[in-house]
């Protein structure tokens, strides 16, 4: 089969390579749509903890079911499925709580904790072998790029919810209009926002117009104004934002999360994945606002479920975040779109 191939970092192949087969617990996935994210140009780059060379990335992706292990029972050749990016090991203190996200046996195979994409192989492949408990069946009227997304909309339905989710009748602001800021726009609408306010910056203007379509009241870019939260003040009573979300993973973004919050407020914090930022806070804002402040990384138990129902009842629409289709063979062309942000891009759906 086809497969990308980061043989060291910094660079890609496309190459030829072996199908998988099914083991005990998994199935084999015929792969139809695969996305690629920031966190394949770290894992390109060989910042992301826990990846090992060569490596098949992909871990935003669906397809149909090839073949099933002999142990699966849930699960048929031609079943239609959503990826979920984190299984755990099952058994340590963190995944017995529900929060496989947090296995405490990240990376270690033996254990039975699978991260695709990045310590087992992904899906910019034609075939991938997944543990069958990562697959979620779609729902009629749902297809493969919805699949694609039943992780990503699952990252930022879990951040809002760690969070306290959002009461009826708030204001939230999402700071970064990237994809999961826009599935957060849509999210904080679905649970019955008030006001959505959506900060960017001026190379987003493209996507804080998308923003807007999809639901935003506001859109503050913040290279335009003296000084965001302010905005966000003046345009919430004088108050600032109930909720405030964070995708945007730059330290200056986080920084303008955490301002942007009224007294008391809650801010979640989910854009900067990887190692080596650092937060600038005056921190009276923190303790003197009585700020509950989260951190979020992709989502455990149960959630992904819920984001397919998101896209089923149409509350949560992906179609508009995927600005390109290409197929395997142009891997190269949409690593390059991607990569230096060319022709608004913002998600490139990749059909194997
Ligand atoms: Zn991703
Ligand atoms: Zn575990």
């Amino acid at each position: 089969m086809r497969a990308v191939i980061f043989p060291r970092p910094n660079e890609f192949i496309l190459a030829e390579v072996p199908e998988p087969i099914a083991g005990p617990g998994q199935v084999v996935v015929r792969v139809k749509s695969t996305t690629i994210c920031a966190s394949d140009i770290k894992i390109y780059q060989g910042k992301f903890p826990g990846v090992t060379y060569p490596h098949i990335p992909g871990h935003e992706w669906g397809g149909e079911i090839a073949e099933v292990g002999s142990d699966v029972t849930n699960f048929r050749p031609g079943d239609k499925v959503g990826v979920e990016v984190h299984i755990g090991c099952g058994s340590c203190p963190r995944c017995l709580e529900g929060l496989y996200n947090l296995c405490e046996n990240y990376g270690n195979i033996e254990s039975g904790h699978a991260h695709i994409g990045f310590t087992v192989p992904g899906g910019l492949a034609e075939y991938c072998a997944i543990p069958a408990r990562a697959a979620h069946r779609l729902p009629e009227g749902l297809g493969f790029d919805d699949g694609a997304f039943t992780d990503s909309v699952g990252i930022a339905l879990w951040a809002i919810e760690r969070a306290g989710g959002v009461g009826a009748g708030e204001s939230v602001a999402i700071v970064g209009p990237g994809t999961f800021g826009l599935l957060s726009v849509q999210i904080a609408r679905a649970c019955g926002a008030r006001q959505v306010l959506v900060l960017g910056t001026k190379n987003d203007s493209g996507r804080l117009a998308l923003a807007a379509e999809l639901g935003a009241d506001q859109i503050i870019n913040i290279n335009e104004v003296d000084y965001g939260p302010q905005l966000v003040r003046d345009l919430t009573d004088g108050r600032g934002a109930d909720l405030v979300v964070e995708f945007a993973g730059t330290p200056e973004g986080a920084r303008l999360a955490v301002e942007s919050a009224r007294r008391g407020g809650r801010v979640v914090l989910g854009g900067s994945t990887s190692p080596g930022k650092r937060l600038d806070v005056d921190l009276s804002t923190i303790v003197r606002g009585h700020l509950n402040v989260y951190g979020s990384v992709a989502n455990p138990r149960g959630i992904s479920q819920r984001a397919n129902s998101l896209m089923q009842s149409g509350l949560v629409d992906i179609q508009p975040l995927i600005s390109h289709h290409l197929p395997l063979s142009e891997f190269a062309r949409a690593w390059e779109i991607f990569c230096n942000r060319q022709d608004e891009v913002i998600r490139v759906m990749i059909h194997p």
